[in-house]
């Protein structure tokens, strides 16, 4: 390690410094002067010096502190360069003006709370992109149908348009991860893919559905406290068949059944 730090596998450091995938980061992020850039774990400053290159303004997140005094003497004379030393699922990403791009080669360990954190304050960014475990981007990326495809599919691609752009050999890190990796960008779609009348509402029903994914709707949907004749109408009514697992439904068919159910709540409510 340079200077005599250790990585430390408990803040997911892989250090990455092939200047060929350094570069297909950078332009897979598309980086120009007119763009604010935040990056999540700089880490040793490779990919922070070719994103500070392109980028308006970059700020960079690190929670290694002692990696802090390093970057900020690596960094002290760019000055569109700003070295924070914290947690990305702590910072205060609401105080961030104007919206954003973020590059970044996540710490493995964290990179799902981080991105559900990112999509939480999505109205600050444009774009994402990201190195992330390879099946970690695979199933972002997955269509319904698979096994691939669960959750996190659903939330991401309803709040994202993600594409997997390349994949990077264990090898061209330091250390080498146990996982191989792949870069995917998720565009933040203006709207979200399919209307719905409560979004919260709609990610209560996605976790209900797939949080026993080997049943179908009818017993996985059971928790959300629904009778068994809403879920004998739910054929007729918006053509899901409730002997249907989760992973066969599209984004468009959960914002459905979504409001469906919401519905459904509300006439018992309300009687
Ligand atoms: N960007 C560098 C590179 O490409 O070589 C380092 C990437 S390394 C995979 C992940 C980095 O994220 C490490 O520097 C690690 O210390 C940092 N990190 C880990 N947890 C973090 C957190 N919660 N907030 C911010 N940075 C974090």
């Amino acid at each position: 390690m340079n200077n005599n730090i250790r990585a430390k596998k408990s803040l997911g450091q892989n250090f990455l410094k092939d200047p060929h995938y350094l570069k297909k980061i950078v332009d897979a992020a598309n980086i120009g002067p007119a763009d604010q850039v935040l990056e999540i774990g700089p880490g040793l400053g490779h990919l922070t010096r070719e994103l500070a290159a392109r980028a308006g303004r970059l700020l960079a997140i690190e929670l290694d502190e002692r990696l802090i005094e390093r970057l900020r003497a690596d960094f002290a004379g760019a000055s569109n360069v700003t070295i924070v030393h914290g947690d990305a699922l702590e910072y205060p990403f609401e105080t961030l003006q104007g919206r954003w791009k973020v590059a970044a080669n996540l710490p493995y360990y964290i990179s799902t709370p981080i991105i559900q954190r990112l999509i939480r304050f999505r109205e600050k960014f444009t774009t994402l992109t990201l190195m992330l475990q390879k099946e970690v981007a695979e199933r972002i990326a997955a269509p319904p149908g698979g096994k691939e495809y669960g959750y996190l599919s659903v939330l991401v691609q309803f709040y994202t348009a993600p594409r997997v752009e390349f994949t990077v050999p264990a090898g061209a890190f330091t250390p080498a991860p146990e996982v191989d990796s792949a870069v995917m960008t998720l565009r933040v779609r203006e709207r979200p893919a399919a209307p719905v009348r409560d979004e919260d509402f709609l990610i209560v029903v996605v976790k209900a559905a797939f949080s026993q994914r080997r049943k179908t709707l009818r017993n996985a949907l059971k928790k959300l406290g629904l009778s068994g004749e809403v879920m004998d109408r739910l054929h007729a009514a918006i053509g899901i068949d409730p002997g249907r697992r989760a992973e066969t439904l599209s984004v468009e068919d959960f914002c459905r059944l979504a409001d469906f159910l919401q519905g459904q709540a509300t006439e018992r409510t309300t009687k």
